[in-house]
């Protein structure tokens, strides 16, 4: 099948964009210290975006610096030397909101642009207006559906990029302030404290009261309609969630690469494959799934009816630091296991590999009963393992 989009993915630091690229993403996503729009995430150091745009580029894929925060004068004037950074650097592309940094782009640097979400762009007359600013492509607003996606293209012929996966927003796709209000902390400007998943009381007129999460959306998530994205003619799919961890970089990105190569060897993605990469969707921290506007605008069953409650069947217990072939693997550990769990690897390629740690020494050979984050531990052996695998455990449901 032709027209295989671009797979685009979260890095949220250095280790998670490494481990996306990895497990297959085309093109990742991250940020520098300032000017985007999630102040906690592990923002990059400009040491680390050197390192992360090398690192990517070595391996075919791309680099887009998110600047998609609405700034303010006094955040525009520190802009212009972080461009030239990326410039020189060969940042393949910046993802922008505002009129004004896309101004500022323009007259310091030539790193085509991207316009972000959060400009909520919906519409073929709007794709055309950004176009005429220089804009190269627009990440559509998560409201709009695959037919909609299609048309903008088509009418507009600008490259154009749909969300697949990840968390959803109730507003605009961001146009939102509850967290300024209930939080003191300013959605547009990278505070966004997720105000909208909260419980609320709602008094009626009248008197009656009712508590309910009204607003709180559930995670999106499109394996099955990669077909329409295919169809759609879309030039990228975004896997939302930089705030992630490297469990859900990697084991996101690895379900969308192998089902678009399915598809795009096969023609199709087969019923088997489907309820696969649905069992590992499970295994992933999220919420319940919705495909929300995917086809046709998101109704009342896009909202999840519970308090915020993440729903996951896996941690990850490490990532593979380093190995000596037939004989060990040194793991860095991320949450502890003791010696005897039942674990599984989750290769670059092909499918998860259980196995059970054997036998587990410290860097200096001592025999470990227990594990704890943070430290390197040696394992047996697993045939097929690389560096940067992730190694993951069962939790007890
Ligand atoms: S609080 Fe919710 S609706 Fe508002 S910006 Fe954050 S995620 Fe979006």
């Amino acid at each position: 099948m032709k027209n295989i989009p671009e797979l685009l993915s979260p890095a949220g630091s250095l280790d998670k964009l490494k481990i996306a690229i990895l497990y297959g993403a085309d093109a990742v996503y991250c940020g520098g210290q300032k000017f985007g729009l999630r102040t906690a995430s592990d923002n990059f150091t400009e040491a680390e975006l050197r390192e992360g745009v090398l690192f990517a580029h070595e391996r075919n894929s791309k680099v887009y610096v998110v600047l998609n925060g609405f700034l303010h004068d006094e955040d525009l004037e520190e802009l212009p030397s972080f461009l030239r950074l990326l410039e020189e650097i060969k940042v393949d592309a910046v993802i922008v909101s505002d009129l004004g940094v896309i101004e500022t782009v323009k007259n310091n640097c030539n790193v085509p642009v991207h316009l972000s979400t959060q400009a909520s762009c919906l519409n073929t007359e709007s794709a055309r207006f950004w176009k005429s600013k220089g804009v190269e492509r627009v990440v559509l607003g998560r409201e709009v559906t695959l037919k909609e996606a299609k048309k903008i293209k088509e009418e507009a012929d600008i490259e154009v990029e749909v969300f697949v996966h990840g968390s959803m927003c109730m507003a605009y796709s961001g146009n939102c302030t509850i967290s300024n209000y209930t939080q003191g902390r300013d959605s547009n400007r990278g505070g966004c404290a997720h105000s909208c998943r909260f419980e609320y009381s709602i008094d009626y007129k009248g008197g009656a009261q009712t508590k309910s999460t009204f607003m709180s959306s559930k995670d999106l998530e499109g394996v099955a309609l990669l077909p329409e994205f295919v169809h759609s003619g879309v030039d990228s799919i975004k896997v939302e969630g930089r705030m992630k961890g490297p469990h859900y970089a990697g084991t996101i990105t690895k379900i969308y690469a192998d089902a678009l190569k399915e598809l795009s060897l096969e023609g199709e993605i087969s019923k088997e494959s489907l309820a696969y990469y649905d069992s590992e969707l499970m295994k992933v921290t999220h919420r319940d799934y919705s495909s929300a506007s995917l086809g046709a605008p998101a109704g009342a069953d896009s909202i999840y009816n519970e308090r915020e409650h993440d729903e996951k069947e896996y941690e990850v217990s490490g990532v593979v630091a380093d190995l000596v072939e037939g004989e060990f693997i040194l793991l860095e550990v991320r949450h502890a296991f003791y010696v005897g769990d039942e674990l599984e690897l989750l290769p670059f390629k092909g499918k998860s590999q259980p196995f059970r740690a054997s036998s587990v020494l410290n860097f200096i050979g001592e025999v470990r009963e227990k594990t704890k984050p943070g430290e390197l531990v040696k394992i047996p052996w697993i045939s097929g393992a690389e560096k940067l695998n992730l190694v993951r455990r069962r939790l007890a449901l």
